[in-house]
Formats: C-alpha cells, structure tokens, sequence
C-alpha cells in the first residue's frame, strides 16, 4: 500500500515538509538496524482527532530505547506534544502515527555509544492494515517456518526497527504461500506472535494469549482487550499455546494499532468458524471504544485539540 503523503514530519524539533524529511545514506540504524518505533493511531470522534492510548505508546518508546541504551534527546511530555502537534498541523481526521527514534550519521562501526540519537514522527491516513475483508471475514494464518526471536538474542519488550527482519521474513513467506499473515513460534515451539500483532485463541469460552517469555511483545491493544474481555465477563489468560492449541480454538484473533482488532478464518488449513462470538463482541466493543463511543474507555483517548 503506497503511503498517503501530508504536509509536515516532526523532526528533531521541528515540523519539516514531508519530501524533506531525509537522512544521510550513512545513518548508522540504515547499516546495523538500531533504533526504536511506535505505532499509533489517532480515531475520529465527536471531540475531533483522539490519540488511542498515547502516553503508553510513548512509554513503550522510552522502554525500548532504555534496553538499547539510546538516550532520547527529549521527555515524554515533549514526544507525546509533538505527536499530538504533528496530527494537528497536518489536519488529520484520523491516522496512523509514527515516531522513530534512530542513530543518525557521522559515527560508523558497531559501538552505537557516540551516534546522535535522533527522532522523527510522521502521521498519514492509513485503513485497515489487514484489509477490510480480514476484518469481517478474518485472515488466513500460516505458522512460519521462520522462528520468533530468543529473548536472548532480540529482547522482546523492546520494539526494535531491526526485529522487524524477522517479521518481515515471516510476511514474505505468508503472502508468497497464499495467506494473509504469519504466526511465529518461539525457538522453544510455543507460539509467540504474528508479524505485527499478537494472538489470542478462545477456548471453552477462555481467552489464552501467549507470554512475552514466548518472544511476544507486550501489546498495548492487548491490554486493551483484556480489559475489554474481563469487563464482558470473559475468562482471559496469558499462558503458553502450543501449534495444536491454535488448531483446535474455537476462535481465534489478532490485535495491534494498525491491525485494530482481526478475526482469524483459518489456521495453515484447519478451519475456524470466523468471527466467532467472543471475537465480534470484543471487536465491535474495540472499535468504538478507539473512536470514544465508550464513556468507560474515553481515559483511553487524548483530544488533540483540547
Ligand atoms: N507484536 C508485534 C511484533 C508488533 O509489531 C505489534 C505492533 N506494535 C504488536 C505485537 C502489537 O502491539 P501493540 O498493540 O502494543 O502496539
């Protein structure tokens, strides 16, 4: 999908035109893959442009940067207003948003320690990541032949630019296999994530979402659905899945902030009945809770024009 192109990116401080917001081909996160990113959204609602769960995302921007040792040359009230500027001066509805923060050029080899930490946060329309028919109708899953991450050798609670090779490896192999997004396992065989979501499988009525000792990030949506879940009355619990286990779910579902809440429709072949009941009531209740329908999830939400 080719990117909807705005005004202005956010970067280093400043609102800069959308063409000139480049970097030097010697950006050292170009070469080693260093560097950390959010992905946000911000929904339409009746008090205008909303930023969906802001100040986590821009606490998991921190967390991430404090695993690799990156010094942001800014606060997190600093980031989240300029998130908060970028979808204002660009006039957005609704977006999605992206900041980054990365190593830029002068220094090259591995010692990432003397690099200047630089940001940037650009936002641009963008509609359902899974499709609107997966949304419906629910994706085709293929459990990759790649594997997730050993916690050991990429830390999961970071949301890292170059874990996304795997990722990216995984989606390649989906698409090219004829699904529509892949399921890794850890090197340990439990299932961990999707390429940029995670999983749940519904059980006899349970909610089970894999641990991030299985290589999972720990999602923000997801914590959205699981106060979704317990608040509906149904059971939820974090705990290891097996292959099998997703086989034989009643249902099964995706969440992330592009994705939004999916429906699976099948797993490698094995059918699931999509969208099952437990996974239509926590979409539907997502959906408007993310564009402020909810008054008991509006704290969810930050206006960008208060
Ligand atoms: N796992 C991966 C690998 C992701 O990239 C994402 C998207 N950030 C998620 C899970 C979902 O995380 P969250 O809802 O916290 O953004």
């Amino acid at each position: 999908m080719p990117i909807e192109t705005v005004d202005k990116i956010w970067m280093d401080g400043e609102m800069v035109d959308w063409a000139d917001a480049n970097v030097h081909v010697l950006t050292h996160s170009l070469h080693y893959g260093l560097g950390v990113f959010e992905g946000i959204r911000a929904y339409e609602t009746d008090q205008g442009a909303a930023v969906f769960r802001l100040e986590e995302h821009v606490e998991r921007l921190f967390l991430s940067a404090k695993i690799y040792l990156l010094e942001i040359p800014y606060t997190r009230e600093e980031i989240a207003q300029a998130i908060l500027d970028t979808i204002r001066v660009n006039k957005l509805p609704s977006c999605y948003i992206r900041p980054i923060a990365f190593l830029g050029d002068g220094e090259m080899g591995l010692n990432p320690m003397n690099s200047k930490v630089r940001v940037a946060i650009a936002a641009w329309p963008w509609g359902a990541y899974l499709g609107e028919d997966g949304m419906k109708n629910g994706v085709r899953m293929m459990i990759s032949s790649w594997k997730r991450h050993d916690p050991n050798i990429m830390p999961p609670a970071a949301k890292g630019t170059g874990h996304y090779i795997n990722s990216s490896m995984a989606k390649i192999e989906a698409i090219k296999s004829g699904y529509d997004e892949a399921i890794l396992l850890s090197p340990q065989g439990y299932v961990s994530e999707c390429t940029g979501e995670n999983i749940f499988a519904v059980r006899n009525g349970v909610i089970t979402t894999p641990p991030i000792s299985a290589g999972a990030l720990e999602g923000i949506t997801q914590a959205s659905v699981r106060s979704i879940a317990e608040d509906q009355g149904v059971d939820y619990q974090v705990g290891h899945l097996l292959r099998s286990d997703l086989y034989i779910a009643d249902e099964a579902f995706l969440s992330g902030p592009a994705a939004e809440v999916v429906p699976v429709r099948s797993m490698d072949e094995p059918v699931i009945a999509a969208p099952g009941p437990t996974t239509t009531a926590i979409q539907s209740t997502y959906l408007d809770a993310v564009r402020g329908k909810v008054p008991a999830y509006r704290h969810w939400l930050t206006n960008v024009d208060d």
